[in-house]
């Protein structure tokens, strides 16, 4: 739809301003950081300690900027992917949190591949299920589900989280949207650019208190070609 390319071509053009940023401004911020440690050995000093976490926050920024930016400077090749596999080694990564989040793996489609960019969805399921771990505060289970129904591929990623009021629910996905204090709000900009550009879909339901459910659909023949964009909100009253 007009709608679609719009969007699409907007996110593509802010993007490579954003990149050409990004990458002028995170080398020296980085090298500050370096010398601001040094310092902070010689001399104690609290302020010293703001500075690095705020040129901490920046560079988080800046990194997560470019990752988004990144897809659409460097093209990467479509290679046949195993989602479980992927999935898999993503959760490894978050091991130091299994003592307080239960992992429930509903994988029923592991021989299955589907057509992408690897790096690119390694990424966007990496932001998915980190968002699921922080928000749930204390414990909670994180069920993904992956399985082939009809003609489409689904990767579902629910949480016992603090859920998104519904005012909310249309913020996902807009740049620098957050409401963590280290936050950058770019994680799930990247995740919906990268499942349009794989033509699939992805779908949110939240209930405040309760969780939050990301499901995203994959057409099983993967098209090189930016496919449909149907993002669907939906508010889940009383239970999930
Ligand atoms: P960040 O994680 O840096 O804040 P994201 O783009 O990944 O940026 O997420 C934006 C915001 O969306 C988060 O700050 C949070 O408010 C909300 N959000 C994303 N995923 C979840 C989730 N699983 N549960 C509750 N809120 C979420
Ligand atoms: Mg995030």
């Amino acid at each position: 739809t007009q709608k679609t390319e719009d969007t699409l071509s907007r996110l593509a053009s802010i993007g490579q301003i954003a990149a050409g940023i990004a990458h002028e401004v995170r080398n020296p911020l980085t090298a500050v950081k370096g010398f601001l440690q040094l310092l902070k050995e010689e001399i104690s000093h609290g302020y010293l300690d703001i500075a690095c976490s705020e040129l901490d926050q920046a560079i988080a920024t800046l990194q997560d900027l470019l990752q988004v930016c990144k897809p659409d400077l460097e093209e990467e090749s479509y290679l046949s992917i195993n989602l479980c596999s992927e999935l898999e080694s993503l959760l490894y990564l978050f091991q130091d949190q299994i003592y307080r989040v239960q992992i429930v793996r509903n994988f029923r489609n592991c021989d299955e591949v589907i057509w992408g960019k690897r790096n690119q969805l390694k990424k966007a399921f990496f932001n998915l299920l980190k968002n699921a771990f922080e928000a749930i505060p204390h414990e909670g289970i994180i069920t993904i589900d992956h399985y082939r129904m009809g003609d489409f591929v689904y990767v579902s990623i629910s949480d016992t989280g603090v859920g998104v009021p519904r005012e909310k629910l249309q913020l996902l996905g807009t740049p620098f949207f957050t409401t963590k204090d280290e936050g950058t709000g770019m994680g799930l900009t990247q995740v919906f650019s990268t499942i349009y550009q794989h033509g699939g879909t992805i779908e949110v339901k939240s209930t405040e208190g309760i969780g939050t459910t990301f499901t995203i659909q994959f057409p099983i023949e993967m098209i090189e070609q930016i496919g449909v964009m149907d993002m669907n909100m939906q508010y889940v009253e009383g239970q999930s």
